[in-house]
Protein backbone atom coordinates (compact mmCIF):
# COMPACT_ATOMS: atom_id res chain seq x y z
CA UNK A 1 0.00 0.00 0.00
CA UNK A 2 1.43 3.62 -1.11
CA UNK A 3 1.24 6.24 1.53
CA UNK A 4 -1.97 7.39 3.05
CA UNK A 5 -3.02 10.56 1.96
CA UNK A 6 -6.69 11.93 3.14
CA UNK A 7 -7.78 15.33 1.54
CA UNK A 8 -8.92 16.14 4.44
CA UNK A 9 -6.29 16.22 6.68
CA UNK A 10 -4.02 17.35 3.58
CA UNK A 11 -6.51 20.88 4.25
CA UNK A 12 -5.30 21.43 7.69
CA UNK A 13 -1.93 20.33 7.71
CA UNK A 14 0.97 23.09 8.54
CA UNK A 15 -1.62 25.17 9.50
CA UNK A 16 -1.47 26.45 13.12
CA UNK A 17 -4.83 26.18 15.33
CA UNK A 18 -5.02 29.02 18.38
CA UNK A 19 -5.10 26.87 21.60
CA UNK A 20 -5.36 29.61 24.73
CA UNK A 21 -4.39 33.19 24.28
CA UNK A 22 -0.69 32.80 22.82
CA UNK A 23 -0.17 29.08 22.13
CA UNK A 24 -1.09 26.84 19.24
CA UNK A 25 -1.35 23.22 17.42
CA UNK A 26 -0.06 22.59 14.62
CA UNK A 27 -0.24 19.22 12.58
CA UNK A 28 3.20 19.13 11.10
CA UNK A 29 2.29 15.13 9.60
CA UNK A 30 1.02 12.02 9.74
CA UNK A 31 1.60 8.52 9.07
CA UNK A 32 -1.16 6.13 7.99
CA UNK A 33 -5.05 6.68 8.35
CA UNK A 34 -8.01 3.85 8.58
CA UNK A 35 -6.87 2.52 5.58
CA UNK A 36 -3.56 1.58 7.99
CA UNK A 37 -5.18 0.23 10.85
CA UNK A 38 -7.24 -1.88 8.50
CA UNK A 39 -4.24 -2.90 6.58
CA UNK A 40 -2.08 -3.97 9.47
CA UNK A 41 -5.41 -5.96 11.49
CA UNK A 42 -5.46 -8.15 8.06
CA UNK A 43 -2.38 -9.33 8.72
CA UNK A 44 -3.41 -11.09 12.04
CA UNK A 45 -6.85 -11.94 10.91
CA UNK A 46 -5.98 -13.05 6.96
CA UNK A 47 -7.67 -11.41 3.81
CA UNK A 48 -11.02 -10.44 4.28
CA UNK A 49 -13.72 -8.34 2.21
CA UNK A 50 -12.69 -4.95 2.09
CA UNK A 51 -15.42 -2.16 1.90
CA UNK A 52 -16.13 0.95 4.02
CA UNK A 53 -18.72 -0.73 6.61
CA UNK A 54 -16.42 -3.83 6.52
CA UNK A 55 -13.34 -1.36 7.75
CA UNK A 56 -15.60 -0.27 10.26
CA UNK A 57 -16.63 -3.14 11.37
CA UNK A 58 -13.44 -4.63 11.95
CA UNK A 59 -12.05 -0.77 12.94
CA UNK A 60 -14.84 -0.80 16.04
CA UNK A 61 -14.08 -4.33 16.73
CA UNK A 62 -10.41 -3.99 17.59
CA UNK A 63 -11.16 -0.83 19.67
CA UNK A 64 -14.11 -3.26 21.50
CA UNK A 65 -12.08 -5.58 22.16
CA UNK A 66 -8.38 -3.73 23.01
CA UNK A 67 -6.67 -5.10 20.09
CA UNK A 68 -4.67 -2.03 20.03
CA UNK A 69 -1.66 -2.58 18.13
CA UNK A 70 -2.81 -2.08 14.58
CA UNK A 71 -3.60 1.82 16.20
CA UNK A 72 0.04 1.86 16.87
CA UNK A 73 0.96 1.66 12.83
CA UNK A 74 -0.40 5.38 12.30
CA UNK A 75 1.97 7.86 14.15
CA UNK A 76 1.31 11.78 14.10
CA UNK A 77 3.74 14.69 14.35
CA UNK A 78 2.04 17.73 16.13
CA UNK A 79 4.33 21.32 16.62
CA UNK A 80 2.72 22.77 19.80
CA UNK A 81 3.50 26.23 21.72
CA UNK A 82 2.04 25.81 25.21
CA UNK A 83 3.16 26.99 28.52
CA UNK A 84 5.20 25.58 30.71
CA UNK A 85 2.98 24.47 33.60
CA UNK A 86 0.49 22.78 30.94
CA UNK A 87 3.92 21.40 29.45
CA UNK A 88 4.72 19.74 32.61
CA UNK A 89 1.18 17.79 32.62
CA UNK A 90 1.66 16.95 29.13
CA UNK A 91 5.70 15.45 29.53
CA UNK A 92 4.18 12.64 31.74
CA UNK A 93 3.00 10.81 28.65
CA UNK A 94 6.05 9.17 28.12
CA UNK A 95 4.72 7.31 25.13
CA UNK A 96 5.52 10.24 22.62
CA UNK A 97 8.85 11.67 21.31
CA UNK A 98 9.28 14.73 22.05
CA UNK A 99 12.19 17.41 21.05
CA UNK A 100 11.57 21.08 22.83
CA UNK A 101 13.50 24.55 22.52
CA UNK A 102 16.17 24.94 24.65
CA UNK A 103 16.40 27.25 27.03
CA UNK A 104 20.06 26.96 27.37
CA UNK A 105 20.45 27.84 23.78
CA UNK A 106 17.92 30.40 23.04
CA UNK A 107 16.92 33.42 24.66
CA UNK A 108 13.58 32.41 25.59
CA UNK A 109 10.62 34.81 24.28
CA UNK A 110 8.69 37.59 26.40
CA UNK A 111 5.16 35.76 26.08
CA UNK A 112 3.22 34.29 28.89
CA UNK A 113 -0.31 33.07 29.29
CA UNK A 114 -2.95 35.04 31.42
CA UNK A 115 -5.91 33.43 31.73
CA UNK A 116 -9.50 34.44 30.70
CA UNK A 117 -11.03 36.75 32.93
CA UNK A 118 -14.17 33.78 32.69
CA UNK A 119 -11.76 30.84 33.73
CA UNK A 120 -10.41 32.88 36.66
CA UNK A 121 -12.26 30.60 39.53
CA UNK A 122 -11.79 29.70 43.16
CA UNK A 123 -10.05 26.70 44.51
CA UNK A 124 -12.33 23.83 44.72
CA UNK A 125 -13.58 22.99 48.34
CA UNK A 126 -13.96 19.29 47.35
CA UNK A 127 -11.66 18.35 45.03
CA UNK A 128 -8.37 19.91 45.45
CA UNK A 129 -6.79 19.26 42.22
CA UNK A 130 -10.18 21.78 40.80
CA UNK A 131 -11.80 24.98 40.03
CA UNK A 132 -15.07 26.06 41.66
CA UNK A 133 -17.94 26.91 39.86
CA UNK A 134 -18.43 29.88 42.31
CA UNK A 135 -18.76 33.00 40.00
CA UNK A 136 -15.65 35.47 40.94
CA UNK A 137 -16.83 38.97 41.04
CA UNK A 138 -15.28 41.13 37.72
CA UNK A 139 -13.54 43.20 39.44
CA UNK A 140 -11.34 40.27 41.31
CA UNK A 141 -10.76 38.71 37.73
CA UNK A 142 -9.23 42.03 36.60
CA UNK A 143 -6.77 42.36 39.60
CA UNK A 144 -6.08 38.79 39.28
CA UNK A 145 -5.11 39.24 35.34
CA UNK A 146 -3.68 42.38 36.35
CA UNK A 147 -1.34 41.05 39.12
CA UNK A 148 -0.23 37.85 37.02
CA UNK A 149 0.69 40.63 34.15
CA UNK A 150 2.87 42.42 36.42
CA UNK A 151 4.65 39.67 37.79
CA UNK A 152 5.48 38.35 34.88
CA UNK A 153 6.80 41.79 33.49
CA UNK A 154 8.92 41.70 36.17
CA UNK A 155 10.23 38.18 35.92
CA UNK A 156 11.17 39.07 32.05
CA UNK A 157 13.07 42.28 33.18
CA UNK A 158 15.02 39.83 35.66
CA UNK A 159 15.92 37.83 33.10
CA UNK A 160 16.95 40.51 30.43
CA UNK A 161 19.08 41.61 33.59
CA UNK A 162 20.80 38.49 34.14
CA UNK A 163 21.23 37.97 30.47
CA UNK A 164 22.88 41.72 30.26
CA UNK A 165 25.58 40.71 32.61
CA UNK A 166 26.40 37.93 30.66
CA UNK A 167 25.13 35.54 33.50
CA UNK A 168 24.54 31.78 31.29
CA UNK A 169 21.06 31.17 29.68
CA UNK A 170 20.72 28.07 31.28
CA UNK A 171 20.86 29.84 35.06
CA UNK A 172 19.22 33.24 33.75
CA UNK A 173 16.19 31.16 32.74
CA UNK A 174 15.69 29.98 36.23
CA UNK A 175 13.68 33.45 36.91
CA UNK A 176 11.43 32.93 34.52
CA UNK A 177 7.50 31.74 35.83
CA UNK A 178 5.84 28.95 34.64
CA UNK A 179 3.48 30.47 32.53
CA UNK A 180 5.93 31.36 29.88
CA UNK A 181 5.06 29.86 26.65
CA UNK A 182 7.63 26.76 25.30
CA UNK A 183 7.52 25.45 22.16
CA UNK A 184 7.80 21.41 20.92
CA UNK A 185 7.72 18.85 18.51
CA UNK A 186 5.40 15.86 19.83
CA UNK A 187 5.02 12.84 18.16
CA UNK A 188 2.74 9.78 18.97
CA UNK A 189 1.41 6.66 17.63
CA UNK A 190 -2.76 6.51 17.58
CA UNK A 191 -3.05 4.03 20.40
CA UNK A 192 -0.86 6.42 22.86
CA UNK A 193 -2.70 9.46 21.83
CA UNK A 194 -6.10 7.86 22.42
CA UNK A 195 -4.86 7.13 26.01
CA UNK A 196 -3.85 10.62 26.02
CA UNK A 197 -6.78 12.25 24.72
CA UNK A 198 -8.98 9.73 27.28
CA UNK A 199 -7.19 11.30 30.47
CA UNK A 200 -7.06 15.14 29.14
CA UNK A 201 -10.28 15.91 27.17
CA UNK A 202 -11.90 14.36 31.21
CA UNK A 203 -13.56 17.16 32.77
CA UNK A 204 -11.16 16.39 35.93
CA UNK A 205 -8.45 17.30 34.03
CA UNK A 206 -7.12 21.17 33.98
CA UNK A 207 -8.81 23.38 31.64
CA UNK A 208 -5.66 24.59 30.08
CA UNK A 209 -4.57 21.28 28.86
CA UNK A 210 -8.18 20.07 27.74
CA UNK A 211 -8.45 22.92 25.40
CA UNK A 212 -5.13 21.47 23.46
CA UNK A 213 -6.92 18.19 23.73
CA UNK A 214 -9.90 19.01 22.16
CA UNK A 215 -7.81 21.08 19.23
CA UNK A 216 -6.07 18.06 18.89
CA UNK A 217 -8.60 15.38 18.71
CA UNK A 218 -10.20 17.50 15.74
CA UNK A 219 -7.29 17.44 13.67
CA UNK A 220 -6.55 13.87 14.19
CA UNK A 221 -10.59 13.04 13.89
CA UNK A 222 -9.49 14.19 10.12
CA UNK A 223 -7.04 11.68 9.44
CA UNK A 224 -8.72 8.32 10.78
CA UNK A 225 -12.73 9.56 11.40
CA UNK A 226 -13.24 6.00 11.34
CA UNK A 227 -11.13 5.09 14.32
CA UNK A 228 -11.97 8.21 16.38
CA UNK A 229 -15.67 7.30 16.12
CA UNK A 230 -14.69 3.47 17.52
CA UNK A 231 -12.74 5.64 20.41
CA UNK A 232 -15.66 7.60 20.83
CA UNK A 233 -18.00 5.08 21.43
CA UNK A 234 -15.96 2.29 23.37
CA UNK A 235 -13.82 5.09 25.63
CA UNK A 236 -14.45 8.42 25.39
CA UNK A 237 -17.94 8.43 26.07
CA UNK A 238 -18.02 4.94 27.84
CA UNK A 239 -17.99 4.28 31.31
CA UNK A 240 -16.12 1.86 33.28
CA UNK A 241 -18.00 0.33 36.34
CA UNK A 242 -16.44 -0.86 39.37
CA UNK A 243 -17.68 -4.52 40.78
CA UNK A 244 -19.70 -2.64 43.42
CA UNK A 245 -21.15 -0.57 41.07
CA UNK A 246 -21.95 -2.87 38.89
CA UNK A 247 -23.98 -4.99 41.64
CA UNK A 248 -25.41 -1.56 42.19
CA UNK A 249 -26.65 -1.91 38.24
CA UNK A 250 -28.29 -4.61 38.91
CA UNK A 251 -30.16 -3.91 42.27
CA UNK A 252 -31.63 -0.80 40.40
CA UNK A 253 -32.39 -2.97 37.21
CA UNK A 254 -33.96 -5.40 39.67
CA UNK A 255 -35.90 -2.75 41.38
CA UNK A 256 -34.02 -2.95 44.63
CA UNK A 257 -32.38 0.04 46.46
CA UNK A 258 -29.26 1.17 44.80
CA UNK A 259 -26.35 -0.22 47.71
CA UNK A 260 -24.01 2.64 47.22
CA UNK A 261 -24.38 5.55 49.62
CA UNK A 262 -22.66 9.09 49.92
CA UNK A 263 -19.35 9.80 47.70
CA UNK A 264 -19.36 6.36 46.20
CA UNK A 265 -23.41 6.42 45.06
CA UNK A 266 -22.47 10.37 43.94
CA UNK A 267 -19.36 8.94 41.85
CA UNK A 268 -21.50 6.01 40.31
CA UNK A 269 -24.91 8.54 39.58
CA UNK A 270 -21.73 11.21 37.82
CA UNK A 271 -20.75 7.82 35.49
CA UNK A 272 -24.35 7.59 34.74
CA UNK A 273 -24.55 11.24 33.83
CA UNK A 274 -27.33 11.83 36.66
CA UNK A 275 -24.91 13.76 39.33
CA UNK A 276 -26.58 16.91 40.89
CA UNK A 277 -30.26 15.43 39.57
CA UNK A 278 -32.25 15.22 43.16
CA UNK A 279 -34.64 13.54 41.25
CA UNK A 280 -32.23 11.39 39.22
CA UNK A 281 -31.69 8.45 41.67
CA UNK A 282 -35.71 7.62 42.09
CA UNK A 283 -36.48 8.39 38.24
CA UNK A 284 -33.28 6.26 37.40
CA UNK A 285 -34.68 3.74 39.71
CA UNK A 286 -37.99 3.76 38.18
CA UNK A 287 -36.87 3.92 34.78
CA UNK A 288 -34.25 1.04 34.50
CA UNK A 289 -36.93 -0.89 36.75
CA UNK A 290 -39.77 -0.72 33.98
CA UNK A 291 -37.00 -1.20 31.02
CA UNK A 292 -35.97 -4.50 32.86
CA UNK A 293 -39.64 -5.59 33.46
CA UNK A 294 -40.28 -4.72 29.91
CA UNK A 295 -37.14 -6.84 28.86
CA UNK A 296 -38.60 -10.31 31.08
CA UNK A 297 -41.99 -9.58 29.09
CA UNK A 298 -40.66 -9.64 25.32
CA UNK A 299 -38.56 -12.88 26.27
C1 LIG B 1 -6.48 14.40 36.10
C2 LIG B 1 -5.04 13.99 36.29
C3 LIG B 1 -4.39 14.30 37.46
C4 LIG B 1 -3.04 13.93 37.64
N1 LIG B 1 -2.41 14.27 38.81
C5 LIG B 1 -1.11 13.95 38.98
C6 LIG B 1 -0.40 14.31 40.17
O1 LIG B 1 -0.96 14.92 41.06
N2 LIG B 1 0.91 13.97 40.29
C7 LIG B 1 1.56 13.26 39.32
O2 LIG B 1 2.74 12.96 39.48
N3 LIG B 1 0.92 12.90 38.18
C8 LIG B 1 -0.37 13.22 37.97
N4 LIG B 1 -1.01 12.87 36.82
C9 LIG B 1 -0.24 12.15 35.78
C10 LIG B 1 -0.61 10.66 35.74
O3 LIG B 1 -0.28 10.02 36.94
C11 LIG B 1 0.10 9.96 34.56
O4 LIG B 1 1.49 9.99 34.78
C12 LIG B 1 -0.16 10.62 33.25
O5 LIG B 1 -1.53 10.84 33.07
C13 LIG B 1 0.38 9.76 32.12
O6 LIG B 1 -0.40 8.60 32.02
P1 LIG B 1 0.17 7.24 31.47
O7 LIG B 1 1.26 6.74 32.36
O8 LIG B 1 -1.00 6.35 31.22
O9 LIG B 1 0.75 7.72 30.05
P2 LIG B 1 2.04 7.27 29.25
O10 LIG B 1 3.29 7.63 29.96
O11 LIG B 1 1.86 7.80 27.86
O12 LIG B 1 1.96 5.73 29.22
C14 LIG B 1 0.94 5.05 28.51
C15 LIG B 1 0.92 3.64 29.01
O13 LIG B 1 2.13 3.01 28.59
C16 LIG B 1 2.59 2.15 29.62
N5 LIG B 1 3.90 2.60 30.08
C17 LIG B 1 4.50 3.79 29.80
N6 LIG B 1 5.70 3.82 30.35
C18 LIG B 1 5.86 2.68 31.02
C19 LIG B 1 6.90 2.15 31.81
N7 LIG B 1 8.04 2.79 32.02
N8 LIG B 1 6.71 0.94 32.34
C20 LIG B 1 5.60 0.24 32.13
N9 LIG B 1 4.57 0.69 31.39
C21 LIG B 1 4.70 1.89 30.84
C22 LIG B 1 1.55 2.16 30.73
O14 LIG B 1 0.59 1.17 30.48
C23 LIG B 1 0.90 3.50 30.54
O15 LIG B 1 -0.39 3.58 31.08
C24 LIG B 1 -2.36 13.22 36.62
C25 LIG B 1 -3.02 12.91 35.44
C26 LIG B 1 -4.35 13.28 35.26
C27 LIG B 1 -5.04 12.94 33.96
Amino acid sequence: MAHCIIPEAEKILDKKFKVLDKGFVRLVDYLGSDARIVEAARVSYGKGTKTVSDDARLINRLMRDDHTSPFEQVIFTFHVKLPIFVARQWIRHRTAHVNEISGRYSVMGSEFYVPRKSDIAFQNPDNKQGRSKESVEPWLQNDVQESLRTGQEESYKRYEGLLDRNIARELSRIALPLSLYTEWYWQIDLHNLFRFLRLRLDPHAQLEIRAYAKVMMDLCKKVCPIAFAAFEEHVLYAQRFSKSELATLKNLLNGKTAGLEGKALDRFEAKLGIAGEKTGRKELRKKLAAESLLLRKEN
